[in-house]
């Protein structure tokens, strides 16, 4: 008897020729990464960061110019 290893996010079993192993796709891959990564990036303030790259790479205004 073989036992096939188990997906750590969804738990289903994956077969052995499955390319995503340990996982059982791409998706649920993803999910798992994310997870971690979401709980990392709750404690950082990540929203300022991206607010202050979006205002340095707009150096032209419209409503700024009149002509
Ligand atoms: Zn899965």
């Amino acid at each position: 008897m073989r036992r096939n290893p188990r997906c750590p996010s969804c738990k289903i079993e994956v077969s052995r020729d499955n390319p995503f192993l340990p996982f059982c796709s791409e998706r649920c891959r993803l999910l798992d990464l994310g997870r971690w990564l979401d709980g990392d990036y709750h404690v950082a303030g990540e929203k300022v960061e991206q607010k202050q790259e979006s205002e340095n790479q707009e150096p032209d205004g419209d409503d700024e110019r009149r002509e």
